[in-house]
C-alpha cells in the first residue's frame, strides 16, 4: 500500500480553505527568511503559495545571509507584538553564526506554529497537547491515522533524532493516548548495527537525509516505512529509502514526493489556522 500524503493533505487542506474562507478576518502567518539558502527559499515560496490558496495572509521578511542575532530578535518582537500576526515561522537551517536555539525561544510560544519553542516541546514531552505540535510529525501521525495504522503496542524504530522529525515523533509515538502507546526505539549516526534494530521495526521512520539508504536487506517482511528524507538525486527528489527495493517487502510505505512533504505542509496550516481560533 502507498501512503498517499498528497492526497491526504489535499482534503485537510480543501477543508480548512472552506473555513477560513467563511470568515471576513483571516489568519496571519509570518515567515522569517534569513540567508539565501535555495532550498529555504523554495520551501518559504510553497508556503507562501499554500497560504495564498486557502486565503491566509502571508508576510515574509528576507534578512541577508550576515544578519545580526540582534536585527531578528528584533523582528520576531515586533511579530510577536503584531495583532495581525497568528504565526510565526523562522525557517531553518539558519546561517552557521546563529544560534538557532536562542533565536526559537524568542518567538511567542502562542504564535510557535513550528511547535519548536522549548514551551511546546516541554509540553509535549509530559503529554499536555494544549501547545503547538511540530509540523513533520504531526503529519506522520494524521497520515498513520487517515491510513489506520495504530502504532499502540507496536515497535517503531526511528532513524535519526533531530530536534525537527526524530525527538518529538518519539515523544509523540510513546505517550499513553490515542496514536501513541507504541514501544519507540530511537537511532542515530553513533548506533552500530543499525539493521539490528531495523529488522525489528513494525513500523520504521527514516529522517536521515541520505538517500535510498535504507535497503531491502534492513528491514523485515511486512513493515510500514515512513520516509521523511528529501533528497537530491540528479534532478529527481528521493527519500532516505531505496522505495523501488523495499517495494516488494512493505506492508505500507510513503513515496518521496507525495508522502510525508504535502503532509508538514498542511500540519503548519492547520496550526496557523488554529493558533488564529484560539487567539480570536
Ligand atoms: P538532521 O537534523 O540533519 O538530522 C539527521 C539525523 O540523522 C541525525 O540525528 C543523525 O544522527 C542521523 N543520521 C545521519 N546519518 C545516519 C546514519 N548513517 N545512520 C543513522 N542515523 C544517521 O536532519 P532532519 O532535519 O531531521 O532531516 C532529515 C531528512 O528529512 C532530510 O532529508 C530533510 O530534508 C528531511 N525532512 C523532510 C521533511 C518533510 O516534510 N518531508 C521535513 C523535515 C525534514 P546524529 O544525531 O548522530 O548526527
Amino acid at each position: 500500500m502507498i501512503l498517499d500524503g498528497k492526497k491526504i493533505a489535499l482534503a485537510i487542506l480543501e477543508d480548512l480553505k472552506h473555513k477560513i474562507t467563511k470568515n471576513s478576518v483571516r489568519p496571519g502567518l509570518h515567515f522569517i527568511l534569513v540567508g539565501n539558502d535555495f532550498a529555504s527559499e523554495k520551501y518559504v515560496m510553497r508556503k507562501e503559495k499554500m497560504c495564498n490558496h486557502l486565503g491566509i495572509r502571508s508576510t515574509v521578511k528576507r534578512m541577508p545571509q550576515l544578519a545580526l542575532e540582534k536585527d531578528i530578535l528584533s523582528e520576531i518582537e515586533k511579530s510577536n507584538m503584531d495583532p495581525l500576526i497568528d504565526g510565526i515561522l523562522v525557517q531553518t537551517p539558519l546561517p552557521g553564526h546563529l544560534n538557532t536555539k536562542n533565536i526559537l525561544s524568542k518567538i511567542d510560544p502562542n504564535k510557535d506554529v513550528d511547535g519548536l519553542h522549548p514551551q511546546n516541546v516541554g509540553k509535549m514531552a509530559i503529554g499536555d497537547f494544549s501547545g503547538f505540535i511540530p509540523c513533520t510529525p504531526k503529519g506522520i501521525l494524521t497520515l498513520m491515522e487517515k491510513y489506520h495504522i495504530d502504532p499502540q503496542g507496536k515497535h517503531v524504530v526511528i532513524v535519526g533524532r533531530s530536534n525537527l522529525v526524530g525527538k518529538p515523533l518519539a515523544i509523540l509515538l510513546m505517550q499513553n493516548r490515542p496514536n501513541g502507546n507504541a514501544t519507540v526505539t530511537i537511532t542515530h549516526s553513533h548506533t552500530p548495527n543499525l539493521s539490528y534494530f531495523t529488522k525489528q521495526a513494525d513500523i520504521l521512520i527514516v529522517a536521515i537525509g541520505k538517500a535510498r539508504f535504507i535497503k531491502k536487506e534492513m528491514i523485515k517482511p511486512g513493515t510500514v516505512i515512513i520516509d521523511v528524507g528529501i533528497n537530491r538525486e540528479n534532478s529527481n527528489i528521493v527519500g532516505d529509502v531505496d522505495f523501488e527495493n523495499v517495494l516488494p517487502l512493505v506492508k505500507a510505505i510513503t513515496p518521496v514526493p507525495g508522502g510525508v512533504g504535502p503532509m508538514t505542509i498542511a500540519s503548519l496550516m492547520e496550526n496557523t489556522y488554529e493558533s488564529f481560533l484560539r487567539r480570536n
